[in-house]
């Protein structure tokens, strides 16, 4: 990872610690003595974030970290405060003013790295949110709507996997402010609830009765369901040996005991908007190969999807030796249900037309919609014999039943046409496959229209 820190703090030998830690690391180090000279870095290079001293001459961290936040450019930066030691005072503050973790002086090593990648990670993919945001429009997708993401409180679904009752009280009643908390004693259990509702981060102690709680983050990690899942484990002060196991298994994060209210909140609500967010892009991104491939009116393939499936099928039949069919099909005096209904009476015979088309082929065939009223059917297969059989069993279905429209007073009597073609030695291409459909439903709406003919020429 080659995140851009930006280390703040006023006294050098702290700068000069921090930064070798984190080179150590491979992280790109900036350095500023000043709130000022923060800022203007902030504004002029690309920071991934910043760690933040709070008691600074001048500007203190807290001044600083309010104008990162109420400035659009820098509002996504994530801020990490170092406080003194015991000081809740500086932490309540430094929530108020938007920081996204704290740190506490001296900065332990494993919590330096720990935090520090966490909030990088975050920084991503608000940077992908961002981007997207950005170019969404040019895309045509309705990107519009990514939610402003650095003020917004997510509420998360959280399962806390503690068997001691003063502890997990404690900790539903510092989450439930803003999330929605489930606790559960026994990571057997909690394996199964896992399996079966969505949760946004799983919070594990480290100390049950008589079970290693790594063993369950380990188990979480492994199985398909639960792997991007954030953990979140919490140790005591003289476990560093398993904290580090953990970390090394990919735990996200970690608390130790006596837990720290706003530590708590501070870091929950990082694991949770990271989870919301990689959900929110895999979605836009699933939705995207969806519209790539589907055809928005009908739910059947489009053409563009047609032209690339066609291939590998017609390929496959053809190094097998085995049949594969076409249907093409038009519907008929299509034009006059527009000129006579309007165009939305129009859609909805489309719809129903795909319906129908739908429940009369196999998984395994193909359906397309691939123009205003044309649609193909690819049969895997399937020869000229059956895939005639299919045709006339679709034509009647259409002509037999009328197309109710709630906004037409007589349902509308709807017919089509359908030309078939079938693969053959003479046929080594796709385009000649379909320019042979193609030919026979010119031939079926020559004859007279609402009939299946097929060129066995
Ligand atoms: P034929 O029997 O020869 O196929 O006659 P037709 O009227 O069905 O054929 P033509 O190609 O003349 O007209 C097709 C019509 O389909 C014209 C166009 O307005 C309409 N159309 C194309 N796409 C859509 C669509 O997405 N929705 C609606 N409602 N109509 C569409
Ligand atoms: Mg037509
Ligand atoms: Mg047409």
């Amino acid at each position: 990872m080659t995140a851009r820190v930006l280390v703040v703090d006023d006294i050098k030998a702290n700068v000069k610690l921090l930064e070798a830690r984190l080179s150590a690391e491979y992280f790109e180090i900036f350095t500023a003595s000043n709130g000022p000279d923060a800022l203007e870095l902030c504004e002029n290079e690309r920071i991934d974030i910043i760690l933040l001293d709070v008691m600074m001459p001048g500007m203190d961290g807290f001044e600083v970290c309010e104008c990162l936040k109420s400035n659009a450019a820098t509002q996504h930066i994530p801020v990490i405060m170092v406080t003194a030691l015991d000081s809740p005072a500086d932490r309540i503050k430094g929530l108020k003013v938007g920081a996204d973790d704290f740190l506490t002086k001296p900065v332990d090593d494993v919590a330096l790295i720990t935090r520090v990648k966490n909030l990088t990670r975050l920084k991503m993919l608000t940077d992908e949110m961002s981007m997207r945001a950005k170019t969404g429009s040019e895309i045509g997708f309705g990107d519009k709507n990514i939610p402003i993401f650095s003020q917004k409180k997510w509420q998360g679904n959280i399962l806390i996997v503690e068997d001691q009752p003063r502890s997990s009280q404690r900790l539903v009643d510092i989450l439930s402010q803003q999330h929605m908390v489930q606790v559960e004693p026994n990571p057997q259990e909690a394996l199964f609830k896992l399996a079966e509702q969505d949760f946004d981060l799983v919070i594990v102690s480290l100390d049950l009765d008589g079970v290693d709680g790594l063993r369950l983050c380990g188990q979480v990690r492994s199985l398909e369901r639960t792997r991007n899942l954030p953990l979140l484990i919490i140790v005591n002060p003289d476990d560093k040996a398993r904290l580090m196991r953990g970390l090394d298994m990919g735990v996200n994060d970690y608390m130790v005991r006596p837990i720290c209210v706003n530590e708590m909140m501070a870091r929950t609500n990082t694991q949770v908007r990271r989870k919301k967010y990689a959900d929110y892009l895999r979605n836009c991104l699933e939705t995207k190969v969806e519209l790539a491939i589907t055809d928005s009116l009908t739910g059947l393939h489009n053409r563009h999807y047609l032209e690339n499936h066609l291939k590998t099928l017609f390929d496959e039949a053809k190094s097998s030796s085995r049949p594969l069919s076409i249907l093409m099909t038009d519907i008929d005096y299509f034009k006059s249900v527009n000129d006579s209904h309007g165009h939305d009476v129009g859609d909805h015979v489309l719809k129903e037309f795909a319906r129908r088309i739908r429940t009369n082929i196999r998984g395994v065939d193909l359906a397309c919609r691939i123009g205003g009223e044309e649609f193909v059917i690819v049969m895997p297969d399937t020869n000229l014999t059956e895939c005639y059989k299919v045709a006339e069993r679709l034509r009647k279905s259409i002509e037999k039943e009328v197309f109710g429209a709630s906004h037409v007073d007589k349902p509308l009597e709807i017919t089509t046409s359908i030309g078939l073609s079938s693969i053959d030695d003479k046929i080594t291409t796709i385009e000649e496959l379909l320019k042979k459909a193609d030919k026979a439903l010119y031939c079926a709406k020559r004859d007279g229209r609402n009939r299946v003919a097929a060129d066995a020429a």
